[in-house]
């Protein structure tokens, strides 16, 4: 297997039996963008010593900075996107007996985070051209016992979030955004992150922005935001710090991701610019093939375009594994598109969900991958790419 997130672009990759291994270059789904800010920020954390997650100033910088980026007021920076979910959901005060509304066809996290607090995730199917939840559903998956929408901005491409603030407005739920893919993303000119409550991100190493392993709480309330740093630090007693009142966790970033998040958001727009490329160039190659539905852009939308996800149509979706394989072969990493929940082992096996509940996620899932998608790619290799996708199809369909 090729080591992952590599640091440069093509990595060697080896492949092929009987003791004689070739050596390829390799092109992996998506690297981080790392240089020497990184390097001297990082460093400078350390030789202050602080590098732990209660004080040093890239913490506080990179929380005001980050959050004002999205246009929040406050930033509460975590461990994980993971962790910033649970977290979100712990301090509206989620818990056993509530039901959240979630978007079927995401990372399992999102999931798991409702879970976490012992409440109950209900998917919600998706749409067909965005892949993000479609709020004309909610309606009908409304009980008494809902108490809040989770939105995922899928592959960075904004979730259609009137609507959706709309029917939370009219049943007084709670609206979080799982931005974890779509650092930077514009939903009418606004910025993911800050049309619900509450924004969750991530900054895992493949991710628009990355820390290494960290995420972040955003939110413009400043009741939510203090105790999201209250239960996401071991939520220590007001009046003596070691009395508790109440039971929290140790969710928090260090000092050391953070001054790597500050010197990663410095580059953040060249970073989107560069995915924003990408994908405008993948889109000429393959917008004349019939059989593969590429990413939108809806005319409320700025995809930053995290990952270049496609999906083979009808017939061929039964391929996709076959193509995956074969575009591996020839040096190209792909991965394949994420398993909705009322697909997943884990819950069906329980009785929690029915796989057939969301069946437009279950079409995307069957055919969907994306494709290189790192945003220095150059377009010699992005046209390269195409061109093998193009032709595995054309020798698949014959
Ligand atoms: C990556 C991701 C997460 C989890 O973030 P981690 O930092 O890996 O814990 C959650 N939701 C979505 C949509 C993601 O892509």
């Amino acid at each position: 297997m090729p080591r992952a997130w590599n640091a440069t672009r093509m990595v060697e990759f080896e492949f092929g039996s009987r003791g004689k291994n070739k050596i390829k270059t390799y092109l992996p789904v998506a690297t981080p963008q790392l240089g020497q800010h990184e390097i001297d920020y990082v460093t400078e954390a350390l030789e202050a010593g602080a590098i732990s997650g209660t004080g040093g100033l890239f913490l506080e910088r990179f929380e005001q900075r980050f959050a004002s980026y999205c246009g929040c007021a406050h930033g509460v920076a975590t461990s994980s996107g993971t962790t910033a979910l649970h977290l979100a959901l712990a301090a509206i005060g989620i818990g056993p007996g509530d039901e959240v509304l979630v978007s079927t066809l995401t990372n399992m996290a999102t999931f798991f985070a409702v879970l976490y607090q012992g409440a109950t995730p209900v998917p919600v199917d998706v749409e067909e051209d965005t892949w993000n939840l479609n709020p004309a559903l909610l309606e009908g998956l409304l009980t008494p016992r809902t108490k809040a929408i989770l939105v995922v901005h899928l592959y960075g491409h904004p979730a259609d979030m009137d609507p959706v603030l709309e029917f939370a407005r009219r049943h007084h739920l709670h609206v979080i955004e799982d931005a974890a893919e779509a650092h930077g993303a514009l939903y009418k000119g606004r910025k993911v992150g800050s049309l619900g409550h509450l924004g969750c991100f991530s900054f895992y190493a493949n991710k628009i922005l990355t820390t290494g392993e960290g995420g972040m709480v955003t939110t413009n309330d400043t009741a939510i935001a203090k105790r999201a740093r209250s239960l996401g630090s071991l939520a220590y007693g007001p009046k003596q710090k070691f009395m508790h009142t109440e039971i929290g966790f140790n969710y928090r970033m260090t000092n050391l991701q953070a001054a790597l998040g500050c010197a990663q958001l410095e580059r953040i727009g060249e970073i989107i610019d560069g995915k924003r490329r990408v994908a405008r160039l993948y889109t000429e190659q393959l917008s004349d093939v019939e059989e593969i539905r590429l990413p939108v852009e809806k005319p409320y939308a700025k995809n930053v375009y995290w990952m270049y996800h496609v999906v083979l149509t009808a017939q061929l979706a039964r391929d996709r594994d076959l193509v995956m394989e074969k575009l591996q072969h020839r040096g190209i990493e792909t991965r394949p598109s994420f398993i909705p929940y009322n697909l997943q082992e884990v819950f069906v096996s329980r009785g929690l969900t029915r796989s057939e509940l969301c069946p437009v996620a279950n079409r995307i899932a069957e055919g969907g991958f994306y494709l290189p998608s790192s945003p220095n790619l150059t377009e010699e290799e992005i046209r390269s790419v195409a061109a093998h996708l193009k032709d595995i199809l054309g020798k698949i369909r014959r």
